[in-house]
């Protein structure tokens, strides 16, 4: 075992991962992006979300300046298809997630200062008079000791948490989501009335038994090239079988390939399964849906947040509940304190938040706020 000079260690190369490095990098200060699966962009790129949330508020405008409207610029830059878009009362900036991937590791490949490690996880935490000095690391069957300036738990599902104490974190019940983008399709196929009527036609097939259950809750989305669309089906993650819905969506192309302007569509891409809560931590100060109704401002607020509340229940699937027209919230630093140690923090979906809380600030947006807006407050924003 070996010890590097100090660095920030942060575990997880999500949205909240990414942003914690690149706030850090451009303080100078040495970082260890610890990932342990084999791609940056966590629940982005590995459950396929285009439509990024969480950046704009009620009007369209950028919620945080920084990061956020500096990763906006550099996604539109990169694709002529990545672009603004109202769903609803909310805005989103629709992006190909294979571009989000790409657009932030050329990002993070500015930085020599951050040091990405895959496949790597932390699996002992050396704490001494309130501070984390050391965490043991395995990588490839290996083990090494790091010295940490701090350790920010960015694995959205508060794994660096849980090995400290347990009992600090909460799990989550909020339903799943599988995405399916299919290519080969007509463009302007789901242009309105079209989406509602193919939607219905499915759904009544799930109820007549001509298609599997898992299609009577399917939503459907265009996509961000013309000739795609995305299909999301709401599962859960405890009865989760990958091979079984492989096949479900099969059956469901074949289907569909009937109804006109799908005769040659075909599936570009599986995501894996997206959990929308995986734990939340109980820190030093818990957010709760009473302060983002209220538009609370807090002294120690890292960034502000304005998604609706976008509650996706076991049983009764999704409710969103808007924020009163032209509110926003803010996210305390308090939120992402645990454990009494002063060099450790929890940022991003697994933050300290009551689940409906959660529900809004775990969108994109808020957790590359929250990340930047968490490293700025820890150690100065030059
Ligand atoms: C089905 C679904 C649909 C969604 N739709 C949208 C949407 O349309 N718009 C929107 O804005 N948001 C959406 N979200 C929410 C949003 O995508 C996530 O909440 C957000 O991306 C979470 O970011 P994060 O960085 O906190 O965590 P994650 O993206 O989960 O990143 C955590 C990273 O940590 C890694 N990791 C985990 N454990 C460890 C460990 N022990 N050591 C090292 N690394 C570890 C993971 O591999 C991952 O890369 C959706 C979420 C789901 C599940």
């Amino acid at each position: 075992m070996s010890a590097l000079s100090p660095a920030l260690v942060i575990a997880g190369a999500g949205a909240t991962g990414l942003a914690c490095a690149l706030a850090a990098a451009r303080q100078n200060i040495p970082v260890l992006l610890l990932e342990q699966s084999a791609q940056l962009g966590g629940t982005v790129t590995g459950a396929l979300i285009h439509t990024l949330g969480g950046f704009f508020d009620d009007r369209g405008d950028i919620l945080n300046p920084g990061l956020s409207a500096e990763l906006i610029d550099r996604l539109v830059e990169a694709s002529p298809f990545s672009c603004k878009r109202r769903i609803g009362k909310t805005w989103v900036l629709n992006v190909d997630p294979a571009i989000y991937q790409q657009v932030i590791s050329d990002w993070l490949n500015e930085y020599p200062s951050i040091k990405v490690c895959y496949q790597t996880r932390i699996n002992h935490v050396a704490i001494n008079a309130s501070r984390i000095d050391a965490v043991t690391v395995t990588c490839n069957g290996q083990s090494r000791k790091l010295n940490t300036l701090a350790v920010i738990d960015a694995t959205g599902r508060a794994d660096i948490v849980r090995s400290i104490d347990s009992r600090l974190v909460t799990e989550g019940s909020a339903l799943a989501g599988l995405i399916v983008q299919l290519g080969g399709i007509s463009p302007g196929a789901l242009d309105f009335p079209k989406g509602l009527a193919l939607l219905r036609h499915i759904r009544k097939a799930a109820e007549n038994h001509e298609l599997p259950p898992e299609c009577a809750t399917l939503w459907l989305d265009s996509g961000v090239h013309p000739e795609e669309i995305y299909l999301k089906f709401n599962l859960s993650a405890k009865s989760y079988d990958r091979e079984h819905m492989i096949a479900v969506t099969q059956q469901l192309l074949a289907f569909i390939q009937a109804w006109p302007g799908f005769a040659k569509a075909f599936v570009r891409c599986h995501s894996q399964l997206g959990i929308r809560d995986e734990g939340r931590v109980h820190g030093d100060y818990t957010l709760t849906e009473a302060d983002l109704k209220q538009g609370r401002h807090f002294d120690d607020a890292v960034c502000r947040a304005a998604w609706p509340i976008e509650y996706w229940h076991p049983e009764h699937g999704v409710s969103l509940d808007y924020l009163p027209t032209g509110h926003s919230y803010e996210i305390p630093l308090s939120a992402l304190k645990v454990g009494g140690l002063t060099n450790f923090f929890v940022a991003g979906k697994c933050f300290s938040a009551e689940p409906r809380a959660q529900a809004s600030a775990r969108v994109v947006g808020s957790c590359w706020a929250m990340g930047e807006g968490l490293v700025n407050a820890h150690f100065g924003d030059s």
